[in-house]
């Protein structure tokens, strides 16, 4: 590495910061206007406009990767709750609900100019049950005057309410201070923290393209499918179930369940829940319903998946609906709308009649083994070398940016950094991860690239 112009330390703390394993979750609650997306904004700062733009896949977030003192964590944001869907108090508890199963700690944000409201006594309830650690952001106190308000939220009982302006910045040093201090290093609750346990699979996708009955299917029972107190009954939300020899978990499947309440409207519902089982999980099978067009939605979700970084394998459920010519047409579509995935291995099953069931298992297996899949420095180093003198970069203002050397810094999903002598433009790293994936297979996985260029 010294001679190629990186001193040591710049290539190990490199390797450290790409090879990260799954952040701890922070969630942000409360009710609406209190201020959690201006929080959260503050929060994630900078470090959002380094997001690499992918052509192609609509962005819907509700997660974000911050930062602070060094460590990273991911954020939850409820901030885009729809409220008329059920009504405020249930919809804020709703929201809470599910971003608090999701997190390892969570901030709780009360307008402290408003004081507790009925609302947030109900949340509190919430969190006491979930037992999560709690952090209490006491938000608008704008200035001196205000710390006043802030002391009277002690009454919540959840310790010391920290005054913050999420608008102006101050006291938010000090609430992170505290939300490291509550985060653990890894997730608890996520595969980081469960080693051999049971594979954990998020079954998503839009409503009605048949994730309960795809789960009764494999589960080889029938089940409750309506559930009509929405959000607030604490259902199993995991499911352990034998396919093919091995126990599987279904996280989250209380959200796979019908909820009448929410079947119209609650498009932002939909995404939380979603985002809360993908966190959960080590693979996500995505279900497309192939009786209609594939849709932004479709995309949407699995975006997601990806960019939680999860193994993937996509389903195309109601084969059984498909006449000759919604067959060609879907083709189509798979080929333009699905481009971007077309790692993922894919199987074209009906949740009806049963149709290739059994091949969903050995997909998950083969996305699980590309997502654990680890190159041997050597084996990467000698495909790199013949790469560039292959497909050198094109040369830019008379200079040709060259990767020098690169490394595996992780897995789960694969991580890769290389180190180069000049910016490498997006279309070659394009063009680096298609053959890397054209050597190395990395079927049903993400991977994650990042660039070192010497200074
Ligand atoms: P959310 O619904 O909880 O996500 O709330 P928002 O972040 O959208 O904020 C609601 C309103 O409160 C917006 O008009 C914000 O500008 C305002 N707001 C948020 N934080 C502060 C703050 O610290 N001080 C003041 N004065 N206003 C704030
Ligand atoms: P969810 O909202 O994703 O859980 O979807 P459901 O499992 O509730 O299914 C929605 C509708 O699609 C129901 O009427 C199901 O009977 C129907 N459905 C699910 N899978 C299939 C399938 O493979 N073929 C056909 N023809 N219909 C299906």
């Amino acid at each position: 590495a010294a001679e190629e112009g990186f001193d040591l330390e710049d290539v190990e703390g490199a390797i450290e910061e790409a090879g990260h394993g799954p952040l701890p979750v922070l969630a942000v609650v409360g009710r609406p206007n209190v201020g959690k997306s201006t929080l959260v904004n503050r929060i994630i700062g900078r470090r959002e406009a380094v997001v690499e733009d992918r052509p192609g896949v609509t962005r819907d977030r509700v997660t974000y990767e911050a930062e602070w003192a060094g460590r990273r964590f991911k954020v939850v944001d409820t901030g885009g709750w729809e409220q008329d869907v059920l009504g405020i108090d249930a919809s804020v508890a709703a929201q809470a609900e599910f971003a608090i199963e999701a997190a390892d700690a969570v901030v709780f944000v009360v307008d402290a100019t408003v004081g507790a409201t009925d609302t947030d006594e109900a949340v509190v309830r919430l969190l006491r049950r979930a037992g999560k650690p709690v952090v209490l952001a006491a938000n608008k106190v704008d200035g001196p005057s205000g710390e006043a308000d802030a002391a009277t939220l002690w009454s919540l009982g959840l310790g010391e309410p920290f005054p913050v302006s999420a608008l102006h910045g101050r006291g938010t040093g000090d609430l992170l201070d505290e939300v490291l201090k509550a985060l653990p290093d890894a997730p608890a609750q996520t595969f980081g923290g469960l080693v051999g346990g049971p594979r954990r699979i998020a079954l998503i996708g839009r409503p009605n393209v048949g994730k309960s009955s795809l789960l009764n299917k494999v589960a080889g029972e029938e089940r409750v499918v309506v559930d009509a107190t929405a959000g607030t009954t604490r259902d199993p939300v995991d499911e352990l179930i034998e396919l093919g020899g091995t126990t599987w978990k279904f996280v989250d499947t209380a959200g796979i369940r019908k909820r009448v309440h929410l079947q119209e409207g609650a498009d932002y519902y939909a995404s939380l829940r979603t985002a809360a089982a993908v966190e959960k999980a080590e693979v996500a099978v995505v279900l497309i319903d192939t009786s209609e067009s594939i849709s932004v939605q479709d995309q949407r979700i699995i975006t997601m998946a990806v960019e939680a970084g999860r193994a993937l394998v996509i389903a195309y459920n109601k084969w059984d609906t498909l006449d000759e010519e919604r067959r060609y047409y879907l083709e189509r579509e798979i080929e333009t709308e699905m481009q971007q995935v077309s790692w993922a291995p894919r199987v074209n099953v009906s949740a009806r009649t049963g149709r290739h069931m059994e091949k969903l298992v050995p997909a998950i297996e083969t996305a699980l083994a590309g997502w654990e899949t680890r190159v041997p420095t050597g084996r990467l180093n000698a495909f790199l070398g013949e790469l560039v003198s292959a497909h050198p970069h094109p040369i830019r203002g008379g200079k040709q940016p060259r990767i020098l050397f690169g490394t595996q810094a992780g897995t789960k999903p694969p991580r890769f950094v290389l180190f180069a002598s000049g910016f490498l433009e997006h279309g070659y790293r394009r063009f680096v991860e298609r053959r890397l994936r054209e050597e190395f297979g990395f079927e049903g996985t993400p991977i994650h690239i990042s660039v070192r260029v010497r200074e």
